[in-house]
Parts: C-alpha cells; structure tokens; sequence
C-alpha cells in the first residue's frame, strides 16, 4: 500500500507523514483530526472540518485511507 502527498501527490514511504518534495506534514493534520475525533466519537466529517479548520474532503480522504475511524466500535459494544 502506497501513502500519497495530500498537498502535491507525490509518493510518500509508508508511515511517512512529511513530504520530501513539498515538505507538507500530514501527521499535524491527522493528529488534529483524531484528537477531535477521539473527544467526539460520533461526529461526521463536517463537523470535524468546522472544529478542526481543514477541508471535508481531505478528512474524508484520511477516513477512507482508513488511517482514521470516526465512529468507533468500541462505544457500539459497551451498550
Ligand atoms: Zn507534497
């Protein structure tokens, strides 16, 4: 499985979240997503790019990356 550039596209090394070519992090990014996600389990996209400041569809692309599970099956279980 290959990770891509979420600024310029460019093929990055698996759990590698800094670009070499444009020198994008997308780990600050992601890391604000999950904290958000982490605090409000349920929340949908939308919600996470109004608290967060970063675009619906590149949430979307790290959700469907699956580096990202908004909502948790953990909290499923526990009822
Ligand atoms: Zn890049």
């Amino acid at each position: 499985m290959k990770d891509f550039c979420m600024k310029c596209g460019s093929e990055m090394s698996p759990g590698e979240y800094t670009c070499k070519v444009c020198g994008q992090n997308d780990m600050d990014e992601y890391r604000l997503i999950r904290n958000y996600v982490r605090s409000f389990p349920n929340s949908n996209a939308i919600q996470i790019a109004n608290a967060t400041g970063i675009s619906v569809s590149k949430i979307l692309r790290y959700i469907r990356d699956g580096s990202l599970t908004v909502v948790d099956s953990h909290t499923r279980r526990g009822r």
